[in-house]
């Protein structure tokens, strides 16, 4: 049966006309959408009426819950006053202006410019302009190459899956953007504990062994040919993967040895997510440019942009003459002011600072505990970030074979125990609305503790219809007869 009941007429329509993002199309139409109908606080509810924790802020943008009137009221106002007019040929209105300011107030002192984009792809793809525009006004335009990170991500227009470094994209979408290339990333989970160069056992010799990579690769690139190195301060649809401590104090240290220009990728990290403004804060970086979106409306309305230093931003002006460059939904006043709204009420009600001293450290100490699970190799989290890692042999940190798609299983249970956690691989993340209180992240553990037990039950007993490998059926038939008695 459809787990979707009352939804099925929508279901139906959805597959016969509607192509999804990020989707197997076929598999989608064959099995129908989940019809979600309403929102409220940290919640949202399906077409049959089942209320789920969203522990994802829908994709990493509902920071302020689902059910913010004053988002709504300032939506309404400014489509009453005027629903749109362009930021093109010379015309402004007070929204992105307003909005412009606030964000130049709140972002670190040497930023002080702001161009608007409609989502954080298009900001990826005006940063990838500013940058090279930029190299060529100071008289340098060999200086192309962008050094970006494998299983980064930085969006899906042609520009953005290409600074991105999702392989299968890159294989569906080439040929890429030439003069992009990505060095490794800083996966201690994943990459780390194998990497044979590494003598030592340590995350930190890992974390300065991945920015070594950067130094390698301005080297073999040319200093003069290299214009920037973007990367997200903790990758976010990768894996939620905060790097070692050492992996940011040594790329700094290799980029203070050139002229090079860092891009720090902010559109899931700004806004509060690590608690701080802007992640880029959390781990002492002075981005020269931030690409922005998601959490700056609370994802009410479709809104991005690109923080510009004033280092780009004075050649830009000074030097520039017109920039080719622009979108027509630029600033548009509707979005900036739901956008002013949000940056307005996370200042009223302190949410950064509380994501920083309270709900940060509270989801850590709860976070932490679903690592006894036998099938959680790591549990990670920062501000309000987490990642489980899910393993076949927890000793050894072994993984399940690929064709189990075992996160993919966990993700589909917590739908049906009432959470999103959605899984990369067999990896599984949360990134909860800001506005999420100690109780509900209590919920959302526990929700998550009940996902793996169930998830340990049905690999074990194969009822998912892939046959588990025999280390992992031993350990948990083990485990899940314990278990399924409290879940
Ligand atoms: N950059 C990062 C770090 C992202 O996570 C995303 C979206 N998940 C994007 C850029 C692209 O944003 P959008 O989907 O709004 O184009």
């Amino acid at each position: 049966m459809s787990a979707n009941e009352n939804g099925a007429p929508l279901q139906a329509l959805d597959t016969r006309h509607h192509l999804h993002p990020f989707t197997d199309f076929k598999q989608l139409g064959e099995q129908g959408s989940r019809i979600i109908t309403g929102g409220s606080g940290v919640y949202i509810e399906d077409a049959d009426g089942q209320r789920i924790l969203d522990g994802m802020a829908g994709l990493w943008c509902v920071n302020l819950g689902y059910d913010q009137p004053e988002l709504v009221a300032a939506a309404s106002q400014q489509m009453t006053q005027l629903p749109y007019y362009n930021t093109f040929f010379k015309t402004a209105h007070p929204p992105a202006i307003e909005l412009a300011a606030e964000l130049c107030r709140l972002a670190p002192k040497h930023i002080n410019h702001v161009f608007f984009t409609g989502s954080g792809s298009e900001a990826n793809d005006s940063m990838l302009r500013m940058v090279r525009r930029f190299w060529a006004l100071k008289g340098q335009p060999e200086k192309q190459w962008i050094i970006a990170r494998e299983n980064g991500y930085h969006g899906s227009t042609v520009a953005g899956m290409s600074l991105g470094g999702m392989a299968p994209m890159h294989a569906q979408g080439g040929p890429c953007v030439p003069g992009i290339t990505h060095i490794r990333q800083p996966y201690w989970f994943a990459e780390g504990r194998e990497t044979p160069e590494l003598e030592t056992r340590s995350r930190d010799d890992f974390g300065r062994l991945c920015a070594e990579a950067l130094d390698t690769r301005i080297q073999e690139l040319g200093p003069d040919n290299v214009a920037a190195f973007l990367a997200e301060p903790v990758q976010g649809a990768g894996g939620a993967i905060m790097p070692p401590d050492s992996y940011w104090p040594a790329i700094k240290a290799v980029l203070a040895k050139y002229d090079i220009l860092l891009v720090v990728d902010e559109v899931i990290c700004g806004f509060g997510r690590l608690g701080e403004w802007f992640g880029s804060q959390h781990y002492d970086l002075k981005p020269d440019l931030m690409p922005i979106a998601k959490g700056l409306s609370s994802g009410y309305l479709p809104i991005g942009g690109v923080l510009v230093g004033d280092r780009v931003a004075e050649t830009l002006i000074e030097e520039g003459g017109e920039f080719f460059h622009g979108f027509t939904y630029s600033g548009h006043p509707v979005c900036a002011a739901v956008a002013l709204k949000t940056l307005e009420i996370m200042q009223r009600e302190d949410i950064v600072t509380r994501v920083r001293d309270d709900l940060g450290p509270y989801l850590a100490r709860r976070w932490a505990t679903l690592e006894d699970h036998p099938l959680v190799g790591e549990a990670r989290s920062l501000g309000l970030m987490g990642a489980l890692e899910l393993v076949a042999d927890k000793a050894s940190g072994e993984r399940f074979e690929a064709s189990l798609a075992v996160g993919n299983l966990c993700r589909d249970i917590c739908f049906e125990t009432g959470l999103v956690m959605r899984s990369v691989g067999d990896t599984m993340i949360i990134s909860p609305p800001l506005v999420i209180t100690h109780e509900q992240i209590d919920a959302l553990v526990s929700l998550a503790l009940a996902a793996l037990d169930e998830t340990a039950r049905q690999l074990a007993t194969g009822g998912h219809g892939a046959a588990p490998s025999a280390t992992s059926s031993s350990l948990l038939s083990q485990h899940s007869s314990s278990l399924t008695s409290e879940s």
